[in-house]
């Protein structure tokens, strides 16, 4: 069963951990979790959520997408654009803070499926930022490291 879960808010020392691979055969037992962080995401109106900031330290990310949630198991960033763009992102994990953060503007995202199955995706513009900022929840970087005009609402 899925539920929403209980966030994990900037400095909890999980947010910045390097969170751990997941070998594949694994992989499919986390469909509930994946659901979960779904469910997760969309209660708070975001657009994607990492695994640490549900307190996992695993490399699980859910991005919202033109056809819904997707779950993405260790994703890598295998092609990116030479164009970055500026743009502003805000955190489930800092309420209330926002700041201008460079993104490339395309990439290719390696990564498993829930299923276990090997996938890419290509995402440009707020995709891409989305994916982009996951991934450095998965290893412990968080937005405001990088931001400009960091302002709080
Ligand atoms: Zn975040």
């Amino acid at each position: 069963m899925s539920n929403v879960l209980n966030l994990v808010f900037n400095p909890d020392p999980r947010l910045r951990e390097v969170s751990k691979e997941l070998p594949e055969a694994e992989i499919i037992a986390l469909a509930d979790l994946a659901d979960s962080m779904a469910k997760t995401m969309v209660a708070n109106e975001g657009i994607g959520l990492a695994a640490p900031q549900i307190g996992r330290t695993i490399r699980l990310i859910v991005v919202n997408t033109a056809d819904g949630p997707i779950a993405l198991a260790n994703p890598v960033i295998i092609k990116e654009s030479l164009l970055s763009d500026w743009g502003e992102e805000g955190c489930l994990s800092i309420p209330k803070v926002f700041g201008d953060v460079k993104r490339k503007k395309a990439i290719r995202c390696q990564f498993t499926d829930i299923t276990g199955k090997s996938r890419t995706i290509d995402a440009r513009g707020l995709l891409a930022r989305v994916i982009q900022h996951e991934i450095d929840h998965l290893n412990g970087i968080l937005f405001i490291d990088k931001a400009k005009n960091i302002h709080e609402i």
